[in-house]
């Protein structure tokens, strides 16, 4: 298992502002909230060529710029929510692809979204202008600048020996199980969001919360901070309005549970490996 998740991609370099020509561009193309597949005939990414933006007759007034890899300048534009393509979900096309591009996809959506979303100072009104630096948009009247924002959140597997405490959320599809996750709150620590979303979720209480690793979750712009959490003692009580069903489960006899794209499942793989099942 990885020690990192997700592994890490050293051949992309983010940048908020293009350095300038590139002998090679590469755009992602953002409707709402789908991006324009582009996978090839063997499942491989395959950005449009920057040539070829010209054809979009994009609604942004803004290009984002996201960053270099191996030379290559990257750009995400957004267009209009009537242009015609073949438009796909991330979270549908996640499984299919490699790490690196499902990040990078995901940094083009959280992107377009945030500057959707700040085209007009919250403070006074005004229209935002891109920040001629940093990866900002920053008010001409007030000088209110807004950066990107994420919402962090927790998710952890909770362990006691030889089984896993795992959840069904009331949206998730039939028969699947997860870990337990939570946005953190104003005033929080980790750590307490941490015991109150086990708490409020399930309705027991952990010790020697550990660590493992996070994972960007662009939907739209969350940060999951991934532990490991041992068992404390209570009994399962759901919080039903969201929690549909959670249970114990032996480390050899666990449920449908997510794919690799997701940090729930590397929690529960990195598991699985110190009890020595997989
Ligand atoms: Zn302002």
């Amino acid at each position: 298992m990885s020690r990192f998740f997700p592994p890490p991609d050293r051949t992309f370099e983010p940048a908020p502002n293009s350095p300038g020509e590139h002998a090679e561009e590469c755009v992602i193309v953002v409707r709402g909230s789908e991006v324009l597949d582009r996978r090839d005939e063997e499942g491989c990414w395959c950005p449009l060529p920057g040539a070829e933006r010209g054809e979009l007759g994009a609604t942004s007034a803004i290009e984002y710029f996201l960053g270099q890899r191996t030379g290559a300048g990257w750009f995400a534009i957004e267009v209009a929510p009537d242009f015609q393509g073949e438009f796909v979900n991330l979270r549908a096309l996640g499984a299919d692809l490699p790490h690196h591009d499902f990040d990078l996809i995901g940094r083009a959506l959280q992107v377009i979204d945030w500057g959707r979303t700040h085209r007009f100072c919250g403070r006074c009104g005004e229209a935002m202008k891109v920040h001629q630096k940093d990866r900002a948009m920053v008010c001409p009247r007030c000088r209110n600048t807004c950066y990107p924002r994420l919402s962090p959140s927790i998710i952890t597997l909770v362990h006691r020996e030889d089984e896993v405490l795992l959840a069904r959320n009331q949206r998730f599809p039939e028969g699947m199980y997860s870990t337990l996750a939570g946005f953190v709150e104003p005033g929080e620590s980790i750590e307490h969001t941490l015991r109150r979303e086990v708490r409020e979720e399930v309705g027991v209480e952990v010790q020697n919360i550990r660590y493992l690793g996070s994972q960007p979750w662009p939907f739209p712009n969350s940060l999951m901070l991934g532990f490991h959490a041992e068992y404390a003692g209570g009994d399962i009580v759901l919080q039903e309005e969201e929690i549909a069903d959670a249970r114990w489960f032996p480390v050899r006899d666990l449920p449908s549970i997510p794919g690799s794209v997701a940090i729930s499942r590397w929690l529960i793989d990195t598991y699985l490996e110190q009890r020595g099942v997989i």
